[in-house]
């Protein structure tokens, strides 16, 4: 991004956040020439160009239908509105976006949507952690099946399986 102040371009990132459903990215950057700092807005889908790199190393534009989609797979029959998945969503893309403004990698996606939604359903939770979660073996989904349930017991939240 050119610095509007001495022009060059190389700049960090200060700060990310997203905004309009996360439509909208405001970036707090530094020029590393000149010190001083400004804002970016970029509109996702114009010259928003953050890529995922997935496990085979390839890459794909970041897409926030996907976290959507694959949210709405893990909430179906959970009492879990539309605004909520959003919310999810957003959150999860405030720690992308202020982490990554290039490439992100598919890990670090899935975990970010994972710890936002084990706040909101833990049975969701585990359901979209088996999919984007390798676990090493069953072992390692049963501990974290029991986690959640005995957090979720603790919380009074419905019963596990009770679906
Ligand atoms: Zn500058």
């Amino acid at each position: 991004m050119r610095c509007p102040f001495c022009k060059e371009d190389h700049d960090r990132v200060v700060d990310s956040r997203s905004s309009d459903a996360g439509r909208i990215i405001r970036r707090r950057r530094q020029c590393l020439a000149c010190k001083k700092r400004f804002t970016t807005y970029e509109k996702i889908g114009e010259s928003f160009k953050l890529c995922v790199v997935k496990k085979d190393n390839s890459r794909v534009p970041y897409d926030r239908d996907k976290i959507i989609g694959g949210l709405q797979k893990a909430c179906y029959k959970r009492p879990i509105s539309a605004e909520q998945i959003q919310q999810i969503a957003d959150k999860a893309e405030e720690d992308i976006f202020r982490n990554f403004d290039k490439e992100v990698s598919s890990t670090f996606v899935g975990e970010s949507v994972m710890k936002h939604l084990r706040d909101v359903d833990k049975v969701a939770y585990i359901r979209f952690a088996s999919v984007y979660r390798d676990f090493e073996d069953a072992g390692e989904l049963i501990e974290e099946v029991s986690q959640a349930i005995q957090e979720t017991e603790y919380i009074g939240q419905p019963k596990l399986f009770d679906t």
